[in-house]
């Protein structure tokens, strides 16, 4: 069981401790909504520069729902898990549709809009309308995993909902948001992973059962994690007249719709692309690139590569366009690196 303190203890200490965060000064769900999942796998320090600036271009669920996707994108450009900005504004749209532009208030309507799971939900509710509702993310459960020394996997669906349904039954009247925030904080500066809790300085450190018992080194219990897939490419900075080749993906899979370049499975040599791309002429070495998703990783191959001609299956676009106008994901980002080669050859 969680213990009855643990409220008091938390929002005291986060009153003073809490960082200076930008979505801290404001109660706005807009504005929770589009921190939440702005944080989602992403890191408070690359969050607040996309944040104040999304905030500066966008500040209203009327201005989302209408935004170019492509403006969007821009946007969102290095963030990664491009599906939230898309996901964002399919929200927005709804709240205009559905509910005439007026964020709802109640969970469920909050549960129900596009792109929102229990986590998220319950952050608006708490954080924006000071509502008694959990938000248990992956920060949540290890604090929570070590202050019970609890020996089940606290990641399955079934205990979120157990850890959820405690933690509510907990809620402070008047501190909701304050008690949500304070969790949150716990497990993002003083109970972190990896071996490296600062028990020293932890505020519920006489309620820890972990740290008792000398478990914390056990807690969260650590799920056999699955091998990540690994897919090989070979990736192309195609250019023509001084253009280069871009190209949608396709609208199903990784990075479904951004843009992209274009690319070949497997890895293939100077020969091999030759073969199959007459009118291309390779030149350089390969470039080696890699990039990590959650359950998958690219190996890529990159080549530097000239075509007789613009093509009409590629969007070809100058250099200050690439730059300005394109959102690429950060997948792509080596494509800088041979940008450059071209540019000083040329
Ligand atoms: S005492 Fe240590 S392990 Fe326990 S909650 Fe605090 S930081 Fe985490």
């Amino acid at each position: 069981m969680i213990p009855t303190e643990l409220p008091r203890l938390l929002i005291s200490w986060y009153r003073n401790a809490r960082r200076d965060l930008p979505w801290r000064k404001t109660r706005d769900a807009y504005a929770v909504m589009v921190s939440e999942l702005m944080l989602q796998q992403t890191r408070v320090e690359t969050v607040i520069p996309y944040y104040r600036r999304f905030l500066a271009e966008l500040p209203d669920v009327a201005a989302l729902s209408r935004v170019a996707d492509d403006a969007l994108l821009k946007l969102w450009q290095g963030l990664g898990y491009y599906r939230r900005a898309a996901m964002l504004k399919q929200a927005a749209q709804v709240i205009m549709e559905k509910y005439d532009g007026v964020f709802p208030s109640d969970y469920e309507s909050i549960r129900r809009l596009p792109g929102i799971g229990d986590y998220t939900a319950g952050a608006i509710a708490s954080i924006a309308f000071g509502q008694p509702r959990a938000a248990v993310d992956g920060n949540v459960l290890r604090v929570i995993s070590r202050v019970t020394d609890d020996d089940r996997d606290v990641f399955s669906v079934s205990s979120r909902r157990r850890i959820a349904g405690e933690l509510e039954s907990l809620y402070p009247e008047n501190a909701a948001s304050d008690f949500t925030q304070s969790l949150m904080e716990l497990g993002a500066t003083v109970c972190l992973p990896n071996g490296a809790p600062r028990c020293d300085v932890c505020p519920v450190k006489t309620l820890c059962l972990a740290e008792k018992n000398g478990t914390i080194a056990l807690r969260p219990m650590k799920k056999v994690q699955k091998a990540r897939k690994v897919e090989k490419k070979t990736l192309y900075f195609l250019t023509c007249n001084g253009r280069i080749a871009l190209m949608r993906r396709p609208g199903q899979g990784v990075l479904a719709n951004l843009y992209g370049f274009p690319e070949d499975a497997g890895f293939l040599t100077p020969a091999g692309i030759q073969k199959r791309h007459a009118n291309w002429h390779v030149s350089g070495n390969a470039l080696a690139a890699k990039h990590v998703f959650t359950h998958l990783e690219w190996h890529m191959r990159w080549f530097c590569a000239e075509s007789d001609q613009e093509t009409a299956d590629f969007i070809w676009v100058t250099h200050p366009e690439l730059e300005q106008k394109y959102p690429i994901p950060t997948a792509f980002s080596a494509y800088r690196k041979l940008a450059d080669i071209v540019k000083k050859e040329s």
